[in-house]
């Protein structure tokens, strides 16, 4: 008998089963493991299965929990999927290497300056807050075309849309409008889907899939 697939496994094989019925390559999906949470002890067994991509929400938390993690694993890439505050840029570029949560001029602004002061240009993600919702991170759709020209204009490399849909109801309508709005403003890739949709998002076009609780179990 075989041993019974880990989580990385069996998520890896939905994601490629996913893509494969989409037509898509496999390899054209990142899975992102959200570690948020979770310590040190529990990353490294993701590392030791090959897993190389992970992603935290907090500046801090990231910043007192990686730097010896990386230091074991150097080819490591972490991702920040929280909100930035922009007194944080600088920090946050010294330690992530991509952001998914732009999101406002103010933030532009403060990526833009320090990504000059530094010279270190990470690939970004514009965050679009694709159900309209009050306390949710993200810009509205309407401000992403003007957003995503300042964003050009502060040299910061944006590569895609980020969204994180309204809970509790069907997201394949808010992943489709997502692959739309990138369509329509020449952006390529999209960071969206989480441990219970992220099946969903491959087959409208994720190439940045963000799963936590799927592989690490439940957050406290
Ligand atoms: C926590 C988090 C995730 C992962 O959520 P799960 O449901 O645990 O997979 C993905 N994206 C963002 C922005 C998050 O904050």
């Amino acid at each position: 008998m075989d041993q019974p697939a880990t989580p990385l496994e069996d998520i890896r094989a939905r994601i490629a089963q996913a893509a494969r019925i989409a037509g898509r390559a496999p390899g054209s999906v990142e899975l992102v493991a959200i570690s948020k949470t979770h310590a040190a002890e529990a990353i490294a067994p993701l590392i030791a299965q090959g897993q190389r991509v992970f992603g935290e929400n907090r500046v801090q938390e990231a910043e007192a929990k990686w730097p010896a993690l990386r230091a074991e694993n150097p080819d490591v890439r972490l991702h920040l999927v929280g909100q930035l505050q922009s007194n944080k840029a600088e920090d946050a570029l010294a330690l992530f290497d991509c952001i998914h949560s732009v999101d406002r001029p103010s933030l532009v602004a403060a990526l833009g300056k320090a990504m000059d002061r530094t010279g270190r240009r990470v690939p970004c993600f514009v965050q679009v807050n694709i159900g309209a919702e009050e306390q949710k991170g993200g810009c509205a759709i309407s401000e992403v075309p003007a957003l995503l020209a300042s964003a050009r204009e502060a040299q910061i490399p944006v590569e895609g849309l980020m969204c994180v849909p309204p809970l509790g109801i069907e997201a394949a309508p808010f992943f489709a409008l997502l692959a739309k709005i990138a369509a329509d403003n020449g952006v390529p890739q999209l960071s969206m889907g989480m441990s219970e949709d992220f099946e969903t998002a491959v087959m409208l076009g994720a190439t940045h899939v963000r799963v936590g609780s799927a592989l690490f179990g439940a957050r406290n």
